[in-house]
């Protein structure tokens, strides 16, 4: 079945099984988004550093064995597992990790061997250090090796030829290491996404400058900056703008034609009339949703030009939840990743009781912590409300919270996301 066209969902949304833009539930809405979601074309070759944080646009093959020759895994005598019955071993020499043993050793005999070194020639098995009795140029066993152990053969981690990372997967600390352990020093990987943003509204004003009475500073623009950054795309930082339908016209359309992905705060609320709400519907395509979920009920998804658009809600909380909810995994998709890579959801027990509303999600700000005998246990930062950024900042975790879930009791067993990642 060929997908259907975001303007043929907007003309007849009734296509799509269930839909109700009043009351979207959250997996439906993620789904949605993601069937327009493909890769950012182009791709560029960056040194190993600088591929950090991107996202490998070719599959990688090995271009050699790893490791490429026989080695010990410990410090101790290497043999012929055809002595391993001999009363005693003659020590014959020494093997150091980048200096090899050159000699050949024949029956009865052993090469003292430090972890790394190559395995000499008629060897195939160390004895550890600690399980044999030196006596001058002689061992005897304490504890018989079994035969080939302790050493690592080559091809062992990863054999010529073999895929190592395909197209599509992230490159976090490991990969470096990964790609440098088979000598590789240029990497060729998606280009950077580009995102603009701005926040809307005339109550706003910049850091910086007075705040009179009905002002609020414009926190949304720093947020946003902040998971963006993280996220690892180029940010178009294009200010706070007033509700006024020029300003706002004018910034929209330079947004379309600077970035792959627009992202606004605030003036998405569904029925009211606003502006942001008619020019999107004159320059692009776009499902305005109420979202079945606190906080981040209004919630904007589609395309103006060939930049995709995120409406997010304006207020503070609620962009943070619907960033991280929404946008964080459609923009790991732009970039390029291949697999899907929702938020890890853990259960733990929650020590204090809950108001939840059945019929929508919710995502609780939770603090995890550990309890007298070490068992990580949940509780609510306090007030949730969606204007209370100080719980973002107190929270180290999201309390999900599903639709069908009422008010909790102390003691029940909740399923939380957790806010960081290892680095
Ligand atoms: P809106 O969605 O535009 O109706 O905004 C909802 C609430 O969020 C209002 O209280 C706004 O003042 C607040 N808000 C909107 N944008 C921002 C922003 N960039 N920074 C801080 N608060 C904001
Ligand atoms: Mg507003």
């Amino acid at each position: 079945m060929t997908k259907p066209s975001l303007s043929q969902l907007i003309s007849n949304p009734s296509c799509m099984d269930d839909y109700d833009p009043n009351s979207m539930p959250v997996e439906k809405a993620r789904q949605f988004i993601k069937q327009f979601l493909d890769p950012v074309a182009g791709s560029e070759m960056v040194t190993l550093h600088e591929s950090l944080g991107r996202v490998i646009a070719q599959d990688i093959l090995s271009p050699a064995n790893v490791p490429n020759y026989d080695n010990s895994a410990m410090d101790g005598y290497a043999l012929n597992a055809q002595d391993l019955n001999a009363a005693r071993l003659k020590v014959i020499g020494t093997a150091f990790a980048g200096k090899a043993y050159s000699g050949t050793v024949a029956q009865g005999e052993c090469v003292r061997i430090m972890t790394g070194a190559s395995m000499p020639q008629g060897t195939d098995t160390v004895a550890m250090q600690e399980k044999v009795l030196r006596d001058g140029d002689n061992i005897q066993f304490t504890e018989t090796p079994r035969p080939r152990a302790n050493v690592r053969y080559a091809g062992e981690d990863m054999q010529q030829g073999q895929c190592v990372l395909s197209a599509g997967h992230l490159m976090n600390p490991a990969e470096l290491g990964l790609l440098a352990s088979l000598g590789i020093a240029v990497v060729n990987v998606y280009r950077k996404l580009k995102v603009a943003f701005f926040s809307t509204g005339d109550e706003l004003v910049a850091i910086g400058k007075p705040l009179a009475t009905g002002q609020v500073y414009d926190s949304n623009r720093y947020t946003l900056y902040g998971m963006l950054c993280r996220l690892g795309v180029e940010v178009i930082d294009l200010g706070a703008i007033a509700d006024d339908p020029v300003l706002l016209e004018k910034t929209l359309l330079e947004a379309a034609t600077q970035a792959d992905v627009i992202i606004t705060s605030g003036g998405v609320s569904v029925g009211e009339a606003d502006y942001m709400k008619e020019l999107l519907s004159k320059h692009g395509q776009v499902m305005f949703w109420k979202l079945a979920m606190k906080p981040g009920r209004p919630l904007a998804y589609g395309k103006v030009g060939n930049a995709h658009y995120f409406g997010l809600p304006g207020n503070p909380v609620a962009v943070m939840v619907t960033f991280y909810q929404f946008v964080r995994e459609a923009l790991l998709t732009l970039m390029g990743q291949s697999t899907s890579t929702p938020l890890p959801m853990f259960t733990v027990e929650c020590t204090t009781p809950i108001r939840k509303l059945a019929g929508r999600t919710e995502f609780q700000r939770g603090i995890l912590y550990t309890d007298a005998a070490g068992t990580w246990k949940v509780k609510p930062t306090g007030a949730q409300g969606s204007a209370i950024l100080s719980s973002m900042s107190l929270a180290n975790c999201f309390i999900v919270l599903g639709e069908t879930i009422g008010n909790l009791d102390a003691g029940a067993m909740v399923q939380v996301q957790v806010l960081e990642g290892i680095i």
